[in-house]
């Protein structure tokens, strides 16, 4: 009988107000960061930010894109970033940088898309070269990036060129950056044309899927932000001298696109949540702090 009541009383409640809602409901439904010292805490698919700022909408050298989401939001040191590559995009020839989401003014886990991203400190960038820097607000909805991907996924295709190589070399060489992914396919193209003295930026390079319409800009913790959390093995630890550009690179174009049949011997290992199914619990205490702060 109490059960039921409970039951009842619980299905009359509004979805926001009981105690379970989800993470990414909560940190979705806020427009603006909180105002505190800027702080990324917990790892890059599990956590939020403090203090995060705007990455500005049209700059001389870049664009956000897909404003509706809000999802320009990140960690000064990714803001700084964003528009030092842009710069270094127009020395390399093309007009700046169409910037992707970034993250929620509060980071934390989103409605849609993305795992990660939620600590600001996470960037996609645009394949696509920029024709223009002064699209409006629609344009920036209705236009596409470019795949630089062949179909079968196995190298890339004519939309690659050496200033996409020039670029996610100079992305990559920046000491911010942990690791930037792309689609294996980049990467085995970056390995054929990269000079042996290339070694240690290319390590940094790592093959992912997807990741043919836009590259994907992972930062370090920055300094003194003592709750995020490093990926771990880092870049720097894989590194030991090569490159990446080896078997397991191979792997991406013979296993992950054929995989070969075994036999079933154990049981399917047990599904892992998505940080969308996430609860405020399921993140970092100081989360709770970021999502009440003014
Ligand atoms: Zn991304």
């Amino acid at each position: 009988m109490r059960t039921a009541l409970i039951a009842l009383i619980l299905a009359a409640l509004p979805v926001a107000a009981q105690p379970q809602s989800l993470a990414n409901q909560l940190f979705g439904a806020r427009q603006m960061p909180s105002l505190q010292e800027p702080q990324a805490i917990g790892s890059y698919a599990n956590g939020c930010a403090a203090g995060l700022v705007r990455l500005p909408e049209t700059g001389p050298s870049w664009q956000a894109m897909r404003l509706s989401r809000n999802r320009n939001w990140g960690h000064p040191d990714a803001i700084a970033y964003v528009q030092d590559l842009s710069r270094t995009a127009q020395q390399i020839g093309w007009k700046g940088l169409y910037i992707g989401d970034i993250s929620q003014p509060r980071g934390g886990p989103m409605t849609s898309g993305h795992a990660s991203h939620q600590i600001g400190l996470d960037i996609d960038i645009w394949m696509l070269p920029p024709r223009r820097l002064d699209l409006s607000v629609a344009e920036r909805e209705s236009l596409s990036s470019i795949s630089v991907r062949s179909e079968d996924q196995r190298s890339v295709n004519a939309n690659w060129t050496r200033q996409h190589h020039a670029l996610l070399k100079q992305a990559a060489l920046d000491a911010r950056v942990d690791r930037i992914f792309v689609a294996a396919a980049v990467k085995i193209e970056m390995c054929k044309t990269a000079t042996r003295a290339d070694t240690g930026w290319l390590q940094k390079i790592r093959p992912a899927v997807g990741h043919n319409y836009h590259f994907h800009v992972r930062l370090r913790c920055p300094r003194g932000n003592r709750h995020c959390v490093t990926q771990t093995p880092s870049v720097a630890e894989l590194s030991k001298g090569g490159n990446g550009c080896d078997a397991t690179l191979e792997w991406w174009v013979t296993d992950f696109l054929n995989p070969p049949r075994r036999e079933r011997t154990e049981p399917p290992a047990p599904r892992r949540r998505h940080p969308r199914e996430f609860t405020l619990a399921d993140l970092p205490a100081q989360c709770g702090e970021v999502l009440a702060a003014p």
